[in-house]
């Protein structure tokens, strides 16, 4: 098997992030002030923490590239903030120190090169201020490819009565799910054109990261008719692996034209769709560039299928 150790190392640094972000998330007050983003700040820099730390260690010359890094903590007035992720790291690691935990984030600095992990210690931030869904996503690159994306999804509910998933993907070797409470690894397949009850079309709940309007009328166009799934993060490429949607769509932004996407929000959920079949493009059909920097900057938008419907999603979209 291939990246074996990187696998093990990665899934359990991605279930102990997982268990400080429900930790975090366990103690939101209930009539959280809209503006207090303190829970999601903590959260994120504690998962970071976590993550960085177990990786560096196994892989000290692997750069990770990851969303967040310690400079604003360690400038002004941030003492109290430090105190809570550092309080919330030692219910994972009861040594770590303030320092520890700065370091550990800063870790996550590197800069994109031939091989390297890329890592949204929350993705999703909006879903996990809401309660809703999130997802602690890590991928390796290699040779300008990702070679093993692992996304764990803590509130996400699918098949079962479980509540908690963790995805895993190495390439050429398929794609699984496990409970993150669980020992059981279940293969996963996109879903056939045949499951009409299932081939459901998914997009985010915020209206600001997509096009809604233009992707409902694509859903429609490729004969799905039912109203789409709305949710946050990554958890979408995991529902589209699992069979539960067929279709997934991020098309920019009217509003926001120039945006472009960062690789540590697509590069885990990526593989773990291909890895079961499924295929990614951008939306005119080129693959995702997760070689060249932290943002995808020649690629628009993000077109997610079950691979069976994917010509027809593209020329739909540039007819
Ligand atoms: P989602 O939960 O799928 O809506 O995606 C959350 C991610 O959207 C965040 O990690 C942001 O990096 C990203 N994001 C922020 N602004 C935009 C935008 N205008 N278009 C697309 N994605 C965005
Ligand atoms: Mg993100």
């Amino acid at each position: 098997m291939s990246y074996q150790t990187e696998k093990e190392i990665a899934i359990s640094a991605v279930i102990q992030a997982s268990k400080l972000c429900e930790n975090v998330r366990r103690n939101i007050p209930p009539a959280l002030e809209k503006q207090d983003k303190s829970p999601v700040t903590v959260a994120d820099f504690g998962s970071q923490a976590i993550i960085c730390k177990a990786l560096k260690e196994a892989f000290p010359d692997i750069p990770i590239v990851g969303e967040e890094d310690a400079t604003e903590l360690r400038q002004g007035d941030s003492s109290d903030t430090i105190d809570k992720i550092t309080d919330y790291v030692k219910e994972i690691i009861p040594a770590a120190t303030t320092d520890n935990v700065l370091d550990w984030i800063d870790y996550g600095n590197g800069t994109v090169t031939n091989k390297f992990w890329t890592l949204d210690p929350i993705d999703g931030t909006k879903g996990f201020l809401r309660q809703d869904q999130y997802a602690i996503a890590l991928a390796l690159i290699e040779d300008g490819e990702v070679k093993l994306g692992i996304m764990g999804c803590p509130a996400l509910k699918l098949d079962s009565e479980e509540t908690g998933y963790i995805f895993v993907a190495v390439r050429g070797e398929g794609s699984y799910k496990m409970p993150l409470t669980g020992n059981n690894w279940t293969k996963l397949q996109v879903v056939s054109l045949e499951d009409k009850s299932r081939f459901r079309f998914v997009e985010s709940v915020e209206a600001s990261h997509g096009d809604q309007e233009l992707q409902n009328s694509i859903a429609q166009k490729v004969g799905i008719t039912t109203n789409s799934v709305r949710v946050d993060s990554q958890a979408k490429y995991g529902i589209v692996a699992s069979g539960e949607a067929g279709l997934y769509l991020r098309l920019p932004s009217p509003k926001y034209p120039n945006y472009r996407e960062n690789i540590w929000d697509h590069a885990a959920g990526s593989i773990v769709v291909e890895e079961a079949g499924g295929k990614v493009t951008d939306m005119y059909g080129k693959p995702l560039d997760f070689a060249t920097a932290s943002k995808m900057n020649d690629n628009r938008g993000v077109v997610v299928t079950n691979g069976l419907i994917h010509d027809e999603v593209i020329s739909a979209l540039n007819s």
